[in-house]
């Protein structure tokens, strides 16, 4: 049976006490359902947030204070640096660093994404969790499926999961998985005073997502795993960045204006941002991250066509450069 929505903001008191539920900025029956089976797939208590930036940005508002250092991988999600820089204004500071080595020394909170978007690195986790920081790991393009954070030693597991988790492009939405009771009452407790908290309807979208995920992501890899190994073999293409699961993969061409006819020139694949949905999208990423990135790059979301025809619509449009 698929889980009810509700939609209510307000329940009665249970004889003159707030009971489970009883303002939906605080929980609600479909959030705390969705919460409990993403808990489940990550091994912790999850929280669900606004969006994935929400969640982020909670993350740091919640658990640091002002003075205190971020260690941020680099090469990851550019809008992580973009909001902890707007943080800044609050006394929060940042230093990047290569996640494949270990974090520096005397930062207060450790940030790695595994992979990392749209470099697709892998963090050292062990070099990382030996580090006395609290960990978070934005494991938002693997999925639990393939990297469970909390069971490598991280503290917190970070989700976009507007992307894989929810899986089809209509809900924004984030989540953060403790493995602490102290940081999960801590971030829930930030969650009710603040309000970033997502409205039942995108909780439901998530719970119908899920039961799909598995069937999903292996497709996305399979179809990925082969599309990566054919651009490796293609004379327009230098390098690939592939990490050998996942529907992410990114891979440069000449230049800006080789990008810019490969992402134009695609009819199946879309040229749109964001990734983790069932239809494919392509685009430069340098649009958006600037000098971050090689003028070239472009990014690969593989969703759930038939992977030939996905290869005719990639290979016809770098035919054209
Ligand atoms: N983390 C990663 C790895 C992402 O790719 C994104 C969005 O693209 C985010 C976090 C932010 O998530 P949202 O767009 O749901 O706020």
């Amino acid at each position: 049976m698929s889980t009810p929505i509700d939609r209510s903001t307000t329940w009665p008191y249970v004889d003159g006490e707030p009971g489970e539920f009883d303002y939906s900025r605080y929980s609600s029956p479909t959030l705390a359902e969705a919460e409990r089976q993403l808990g489940e797939l990550d091994g912790g208590d999850a929280l669900l947030f606004a969006s994935g930036m929400a969640a982020a940005t909670s993350i740091v508002l919640a658990l640091l204070s002002p003075g205190q250092t971020v260690a941020l991988a680099k090469g990851g999600y550019y809008g992580t640096g973009v909001m902890l820089d707007e943080l800044s204004r609050w006394g929060v500071r940042t230093v990047e660093f290569d996640q494949a080595g270990p974090p520096p020394p005397g930062v207060d909170l450790v940030w790695l994404e595994a992979p990392s978007n749209p470099y697709l690195t892998m963090p050292d986790f062990e070099a990382a969790t030996v580090h006395p920081a609290r960990v978070v790991c934005d494991s938002t393009a693997a999925t639990p499926l393939h990297v469970r954070p909390l069971e490598l030693g991280c503290d917190i597991a970070l989700h976009s999961a507007t992307k894989y988790l929810a899986g089809h492009d209509d809900a924004l939405l984030g989540a953060v998985v403790c493995a602490s009771d102290a940081d999960a009452a801590r971030l829930l407790e930030f969650r009710k005073r603040t309000g970033p908290v997502p409205a039942a309807d995108t909780a439901w979208l998530l719970l119908r997502g899920l039961p799909t995920l598995e069937v999903r992501f292996a497709r996305q890899t399979e179809t990925a795993s082969a599309i990566a190994a054919r651009l490796r073999e293609h004379s327009a293409v230098q390098t690939v960045r592939y990490p050998g699961f996942g529907g992410l993969l990114s891979f440069d061409v000449a230049g800006a204006d080789a990008a810019r006819r490969v992402e134009t020139s695609t009819r199946l694949i879309a040229n749109k941002t964001s990734l983790g949905g069932v239809t494919s999208r392509i685009e430069a990423r340098a649009r958006w991250e600037g000098e971050r990135v090689p003028p070239g790059l472009l990014r690969l979301s593989v969703g759930l066509e038939h992977p030939d025809a996905l290869w005719a619509d990639l290979d016809g449009a770098l035919r054209g450069i």
